[in-house]
C-alpha cells in the first residue's frame, strides 16, 4: 500500500516523499481515508505510530480543496484547530504540518503558554488556516478577541488522555462550547479511561474507531545500562568508551540539532570518525552520512530523535543516549534500533543530575529500573546540583523540584481540576506521579469494546 492510493494530492505526496516515507503506517492506512471522508474519528494510538501524519495529511488535503475562511475584515481565519497537552507536542505537530504542507498555500501557527502573546497575535492577524494550541493559551487568545473560532470545521484532540491527566478537562469543555456545532472531531488517545470514554461519548458523532498495536515494549533483547556522569564530562566519557571498547556503528542520540553538530565535531577532534544527521542537513549530506555509517566507514553517527526515525537501520549493536529524551517514549524508540529480530543489542545512557527525573519517567514507562554502572574516573560529583535543561527557549526539565515551568502555564488555578493543581509548577516530564502511580502512556492494548459505540 502506498500513500498515493489513499486519496492524497500531489503536493502532499511530494512532501511525504521528501520526508523519506514510502509506506503508510497502520494508523495512517486507516485514518487517512476516514478523515478524508469527513466523519468523526476515535483513534487509539501512541507517539511513534505515525499518528500526527495520520490526521495532518488528510486535513491538509481537505483544506487545500476548500477555500480559505475569511472574517468580516477579510482576514483568513482558522478552519482547523488542533489541541495538544504540551508545548513540546504543539511545536512538534506544527513542525509536521509545515513539513507536510510545504507545497500547499496553507498557513499554520502554533500557540502555547510561557512565551509572549504578541508574536502569536501577529501571526493570527496575518491569517492562518490551522492553529495548533495548548488549551490555556488558546482560551487566552480567544478571551482577548485575537482568535476567531467561527470558521473551525475540524477539531483534533491529540493525546487527549494526557490532557485530562493534566487537568485540562474544564478548558476543553470551554473550547467545545466556543466552536461551531457542525464540525468534524478527531480524538487521539493512548489509553481509554472512563474519563476519556465520557469525553468521547459527548464529543463524537458515530465515530470510526481505529486502534493500532502498542509499541512501548522495550525489547527484551536489549541490555540497558546507565552510566551516571558529571554534566561536563559526558563527551570525555563517550570518547573514552568508544576507544576502550573499540566501538563501531554507534548511534548516539541528542535532543537538539545544534547539540548533535557540536558533539560530532568534538568527537572528530578526539580522533573519532563521527558525523551528525538531522533535519537541517541536506538530503544529500544525510544520505552520505548514513551510507558511511552503514558501511562502517563512520564510527559514530549522532542523531536527533526526529532524524533517526526517518532512517532505516536496524540491528545496530549499540545505541548511546548522550542525552536522555524528555519524552519517555522516545527512549523506547531509540533503543528499539538495537537488538532487533532476536539479536542482542546494547543501550547505554550517559545520565547527569539534570536528567534524573527523565530517567524516572522512562523507568516508569518501561516498567523496570535500568542498571546503574559507574565508570572509574568519571563518577559524578555528589555536590553537583541539577540545572534547568533548555531546548531553545523552552525549559523542559532539570533544576530544583518545581523549578521548571509546566508545559502550559495554568491561567485560572481555581478553574482546574485536582490534577491540574497538582501539576502546577512542574512539567509532566519531570517525573510527576500520576493519580494511580502509573504512566497513562504505557497502557497500550486498547480493547475495541472500550470505545464508545457509534
Ligand atoms: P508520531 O507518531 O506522529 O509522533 O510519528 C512518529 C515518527 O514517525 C515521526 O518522526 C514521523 O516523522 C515518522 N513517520 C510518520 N509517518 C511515517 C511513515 N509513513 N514512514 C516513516 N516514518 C514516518
Amino acid at each position: 500500500m502506498t500513500f498515493s492510493s489513499l486519496g492524497l494530492g500531489e503536493p502532499i505526496l511530494r512532501a511525504v516523499g521528501e520526508q523519506g516515507y514510502d509506506t503508510p503506517t497502520p494508523i495512517q492506512l486507516q485514518a487517512i481515508p476516514a478523515v478524508l471522508a469527513g466523519g468523526d474519528l476515535l483513534a487509539a494510538a501512541q507517539t511513534g505510530t505515525g499518528k500526527t501524519a495520520a490526521f495532518t495529511l488528510p486535513l491538509l488535503q481537505r483544506l487545500s480543496q476548500g477555500k480559505p475562511a475569511r472574517n468580516a475584515r477579510g482576514q483568513v481565519v482558522p478552519r482547523v484547530l488542533v489541541l495538544v497537552p504540551t508545548r513540546e507536542l504543539a511545536a512538534q505537530v506544527a513542525d509536521n504540518i509545515r513539513d507536510y504542507g510545504k507545497h500547499l498555500p496553507l498557513r499554520s501557527m502554533v500557540m502555547f503558554g510561557g512565551v509572549g502573546m504578541q508574536p502569536q497575535v501577529d501571526a493570527l492577524r496575518r491569517g492562518v488556516d490551522i492553529v495548533v494550541a495548548t488549551p490555556g493559551r488558546m482560551l487566552d487568545h480567544h478571551g482577548q478577541r485575537n482568535l476567531d473560532l467561527s470558521a473551525i470545521d475540524t477539531l483534533v484532540l491529540d493525546e487527549a488522555d494526557r490532557m485530562l491527566d493534566m487537568g485540562f478537562i474544564h478548558d476543553i469543555r470551554k473550547v467545545l462550547a466556543l466552536l461551531p456545532a457542525k464540525r468534524q472531531n478527531l480524538l487521539f488517545s493512548a489509553t481509554f479511561s472512563d474519563d476519556i470514554k465520557a469525553l468521547a461519548n459527548s464529543l463524537l458523532d458515530r465515530p470510526q474507531v481505529i486502534e493500532v498495536a502498542r509499541r512501548n515494549v522495550a525489547a527484551a533483547t536489549v541490555r540497558q545500562t546507565v552510566h551516571p556522569v558529571g554534566r561536563e564530562r559526558k563527551r570525555e566519557l563517550l570518547s573514552h568508551l568508544v576507544r576502550e571498547h573499540n566501538w563501531f556503528q554507534v548511534l548516539v542520540f541528542m535532543r537538539t540539532k545544534h547539540g548533535a553538530n557540536r558533539l560530532a565535531e568534538q568527537l572528530r577532534t578526539d580522533g573519532i570518525g563521527a558525523d551528525a544527521i538531522h533535519g537541517n542537513k541536506s538530503q544529500g549530506a544525510r544520505t552520505r552520512a548514513l551510507a558511511d555509517f552503514k558501511s562502517g566507514k563512520l564510527q559514530v553517527l549522532v542523531a536527533t530523535d526526529i532524524a533517526a526515525r526517518g532512517i532505516d537501520i536496524d540491528q545496530l549493536p549499540l545505541v548511546v543516549n548522550y542525552e536522555l529524551p524528555n519524552v519517555p517514549e522516545d527512549y523506547v524508540h531509540r533503543i528499539g534500533r538495537t537488538g532487533r529480530a532476536g539479536a542482542e543489542g546494547q543501550a547505554i545512557s550517559l545520565v547527569c543530575v539534570d536528567e534524573l527525573a527523565f530517567l524516572r519517567d522512562i523507568e516508569r514507562l518501561i516498567g523496570r529500573s535500568v542498571e546503574r554502572s559507574l565508570i572509574a574516573g568519571f563518577e559524578p560529583d555528589p555536590q553537583e546540583r541539577a540545572q534547568p535543561i533548555r531546548v531553545g527557549r523552552t525549559v523542559i526539565g532539570g533544576g530544583k523540584a518545581g523549578g521548571a515551568r509546566r508545559a502550559d502555564a495554568p491561567r485560572a488555578q481555581g478553574a482546574r481540576g485536582d490534577a491540574g493543581a497538582r501539576h502546577h509548577g512542574r512539567a509532566r516530564n519531570e517525573g510527576q506521579p500520576r493519580r494511580d502511580g502509573s504512566s497513562s502512556r504505557s497502557g497500550g492494548g486498547i480493547a475495541r469494546r472500550n470505545a464508545p459505540r457509534g
